[in-house]
């Protein structure tokens, strides 16, 4: 007999339509808890930027102690129109990926059925970006120097370490040993002259004894153009925190809509909490309407639900999903004409029956 296992997950709904995509996220988990033999107690925190127009900051001082003992964190979107980007992500997610060591951001991307890339002739899609998460060129190293109208100049540095580089490239090395075993690493080694040539040393380091990978380097540039050109050629792609970004939005475009695209922020020790986003934001211009479309927070829950050893839930979830998308129902990002709500209903339903 299983005895009932119990997780304990923080759950950041935040801005704009990260409101209206949590719910059904937490329904779903919650559905398939009963039916897989684990229950959730879900801690609620109403941090985001409305939090921050009460207190000027986007979490509690203790945030990162409030989350520490949890077994995951599920987060919906952070970003308002009227407060600046740096001030949400370095007030929210920025500290939260760092504190718990989280340098793995892992992002599937597929094309979904019913859904049509906008790129025709693209129907071959299955890639992984690993983006390296907590390093690279997203460092608050460097400074702003005014010395008059003529004289302003920035000056912000990328920070590489040997042991950054090796983890995230392990890490995607073993993933690609798992699926098609094809590794390809994003770099610019031609142009960026230090450390870009560290990152291509250190990662062709770890994979000289990964046995039976195919593993090849290529200019973050022309590898822009090849996914376009030639997705199904790909499968693991690991890239430094910039490039890891364009590419898995660009990725996540190519098949589809931004909407579709789940992330997972991973400290894979598992010392800290994970953490759950979809890629896109809060989109304010469409936010309040109930027309979001809730894949990419669906999607995000089941790489949770995989991450806790919930696998069997984890494919359930994904399962439902893709039966409601083949079924033709699709929000209106994919050109259908379910909401939100109606969407989350005919997932429901799925896991409920199956
Ligand atoms: P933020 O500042 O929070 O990043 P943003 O507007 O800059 O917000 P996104 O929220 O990613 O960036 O939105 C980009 C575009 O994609 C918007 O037009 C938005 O409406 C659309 N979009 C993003 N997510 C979804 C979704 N889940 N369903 C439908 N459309 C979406
Ligand atoms: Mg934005």
């Amino acid at each position: 007999m299983s005895t009932q296992r119990t997780y304990t997950i923080d759950v950041i709904a935040g801005d704009g339509i990260g409101q209206e995509v949590i719910p059904p996220a937490i329904r779903c988990v919650d559905a398939l808890g009963a039916r897989h033999g684990y229950s959730v107690v879900w801690r609620e925190r109403d941090w985001g930027s409305d939090y921050y127009f009460t207190h000027r900051r986007m979490m509690p001082v203790d945030g990162i102690e409030q989350l520490a003992d949890g077994d995951a964190i599920l987060l919906g979107a952070v970003g308002h129109p009227d407060l600046p980007d740096h001030e949400t992500l370095w007030g929210l997610l920025i500290p939260i990926r760092r504190e718990f060591l989280q340098y793995i951001n892992l992002r599937p991307v597929r094309i979904l059925p019913g859904v049509v890339s906008p790129l025709r002739k693209v129907t071959d899609l299955d890639i992984v970006v690993v983006r390296e998460n907590v390093e690279g060129e997203y460092s608050s190293v460097g400074g702003r120097v005014y010395r008059g109208r003529s004289e302003e100049f920035a000056i912000q540095e990328a920070v590489f370490t040997r042991t950054g580089i090796e983890r995230v490239a392990r890490f995607a090395a073993d993933l690609a040993a798992t699926r098609r075993g094809r590794l390809t690493s994003a770099t610019k080694s031609n142009g960026i002259i230090h450390s870009m040539p560290l990152w291509d040393e250190v990662a062709a380091d770890v994979v000289r004894d990964g046995a039976g990978l195919t593993v090849d380097s290529v200019l973050i540039d022309a590898l822009a153009a090849k996914v376009v050109l030639d997705p199904g050629a790909f499968d693991v792609i690991v890239a430094s925190n910039l490039f890891g970004d364009i590419l898995s939005d660009l990725v996540a475009a190519v098949a589809g809509s931004i909407g579709i695209a789940p992330s997972a922020n991973i400290n894979p020790e598992r010392r800290y909490p994970s953490m759950f986003e979809p890629v896109h934001g809060s989109a304010p211009d469409i936010a309040g309407r109930g027309i979001a479309n809730p894949v990419g927070q669906l999607w995000s829950a089941s790489l949770m639900l995989g991450h806790l050893g919930e696998s069997a839930a984890a494919d359930a979830l994904m399962a439902a999903v893709e039966q409601t998308m083949a079924s033709g129902v699709l929000t209106a990002d994919l050109g259908g004409r379910a909401d939100t709500s109606e969407f989350a209903t005919q997932v429901l339903r799925r896991i409920d029956g199956g």
